[in-house]
């Protein structure tokens, strides 16, 4: 592509996703596309002679943008936020353009060093101890993955790396704990880094679906007495189905008690530690092992971006170091090669959006876009508790509201668990189909609810009131007609 050909057609997607972003609310927020209708739309092979860009934006147009779902359209409420802004785009695009890799620190020391300072300025935000040092992941599922291979080299002085689980002659099992309510992604790490996924027992929850401590003592107590080894406990800071909260301080007194690794996985809900009001959130944060939290979930930076600090980088890096010859340089000795810190070798440039973002804002206007954001999910929960329809089913300590509709609430029980569910299904269901705004669900113990996750960087009061609006007139539709088919 020659300069002149790049700069018309870069400007022209410049114009475009300017459009967009302003006008993204226009789009039906979930693809309404069929399973396979893109995939039948594409070639089976490449073409063999050149086509004109003209040609594939058109087509980018026409059979690309049907098949996004939006998420940063602002009435966006499912899932979690994965916000984005102007100059995240920009960065990831001069990203793009240098097209490094930042695997040592002499294949680009702008990006190693950047990296060490944005990690420096992310930690700072959060109120972490200096004795965190951080690096940026591609997502919270590696950076659990690195934490349990950190707890699994430090309790058996690096033995595993070294003789693999079948060699290390160890004397039991190794046991990771978390809350039921922690992700799958904790699951996945634990059978990635070779613990099996039995040895990851689930402590059951409170009623507020946060970790109960005293369970977890007694956990770790029998599978010590049965000759096992505890080995680590991931708590969350913001569960996925409801943001529930475990209770850091008590899970890090066991964990001190006990010799396991604490790796505190704040994924959503780090970013509003970022208020001071909110600072609580990570409480005792300081005194755990590992923490990650994720900028392109809630912080207006691009997919992927996630934050991973340690406490003993040391531990990190020996487990994960490898050096080959042709990796060798002459500043080992002074610099930090982050390749050492994370599962790839190679690595993407990711440092540049985090110090645009947060230049380009500043931290009070994110600060007060993130308290927008959770002034409008306590307005929402508030809509919740005063209909006599619907019910709120957890606790909001930051964006996310898990609610259903139960008009039994008001006038005996016409419906039935299961008929509720049903109902609750078809509403969810109705509402994605009209496009107006998205929205997903989620099961707290044995109850399916309606979840709803405010956090998309245009999303303002309106768009969680017309939220409001979609979702009682479903509800009211569905209800009425399930009550003149019943009569
Ligand atoms: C989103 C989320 C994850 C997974 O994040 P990825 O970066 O997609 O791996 C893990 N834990 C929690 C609590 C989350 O909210």
């Amino acid at each position: 592509m020659d300069a002149a050909s790049f700069k018309k057609y870069g400007y022209q997607i410049i114009d475009w996703l300017a459009e967009y972003q302003e006008n993204a609310g226009q789009y039906p927020v979930m693809s309404r596309a069929e399973p396979g209708s893109i995939y039948h739309q594409i070639p089976a092979g490449p073409p063999l002679e050149s086509e004109s860009m003209d040609q594939i934006l058109d087509d980018f147009q026409n059979i690309i943008i049907p098949g996004i779902t939006h998420w940063n359209h602002p009435r966006f409420f499912a899932y979690f936020p994965c916000n984005n802004s102007g100059p995240s785009i920009l960065a990831e695009l001069l990203s793009a353009g240098l097209g490094i890799n930042a695997m040592l620190w002499l294949t680009s020391p702008a990006a190693t060093e950047l990296e060490e300072r944005m990690m420096e300025w992310l930690r700072h935000l959060l109120g972490l101890p200096e004795e965190y040092k951080g690096t940026i992941q591609d997502t919270a599922s590696s950076a659990v993955i690195c934490a349990l291979i950190c707890a699994r080299e430090r309790l058996t002085a690096f033995g595993i790396n070294r003789y693999g689980f079948q060699g290390a002659a160890l004397p039991g099992p190794l046991r990771i704990y978390a809350s039921a309510e922690a992700h799958s992604s904790v699951e996945k790490g634990v059978k990635i880094a070779g613990f099996g996924a039995e040895n990851l027992v689930k402590i059951p929850s409170d009623p507020a679906y946060a970790m109960d401590p005293a369970l977890l003592e007694q956990q770790i107590r029998q599978d010590r007495d049965r000759g096992m080894l505890p080995c680590a406990v991931v708590a969350t800071v913001g569960t996925t189905s409801s943001t529930a909260l475990d209770p850091l301080p008590e899970i890090i007194r066991l964990a001190r008690e006990f010799n396991l690794w604490v790796h505190v996985d704040a994924a959503l809900a780090g970013s509003a530690a970022l208020l001071p009001e909110k600072r609580w959130l990570l409480e005792g944060a300081g005194q755990a092992d590992s923490i990650v939290f994720n900028p392109h979930k809630w912080l207006f930076i691009n997919f992927d971006c996630s934050a991973f600090f340690v406490r003993h980088p040391e531990i990190l890096v020996k487990s994960l170091t490898i050096l080959p010859e042709y990796l060798k340089t002459g500043h080992d000795d002074h610099v930090i090669n982050y390749r050492d810190w994370g599962i790839p070798l190679g690595r993407r440039f990711r440092a540049l959006k985090i110090w645009f973002v947060l230049r380009h804002y500043g931290v009070n206007k994110i600060q007060e876009m993130l308290r927008t954001h959770l002034a409008l999910a306590q307005e929402f929960a508030g809509w919740v508790d005063e209909s006599p329809d619907f019910e709120r089913l957890a606790p909001v300590p930051v964006n996310t509201i898990c609610f259903r509709y139960n008009p039994a609430k008001m006038a005996g029980p016409p419906y039935s668990g299961n008929e509720l569910e049903d109902l609750n299904k078809a509403i969810l269901d109705r509402i994605n189909r009209d496009g107006t705004i998205f929205l997903t669900h989620t099961r707290l113990g044995t109850v399916y609810c309606l979840r709803m996750s405010i956090g998309q960087t245009n999303t303002h009061r309106e768009h969680v009131r017309q939220a409001w609006e979609s979702i009682r007139q479903a509800a009211a539709n569905l209800s009425s007609s399930r009550r003149h088919r019943d009569e």
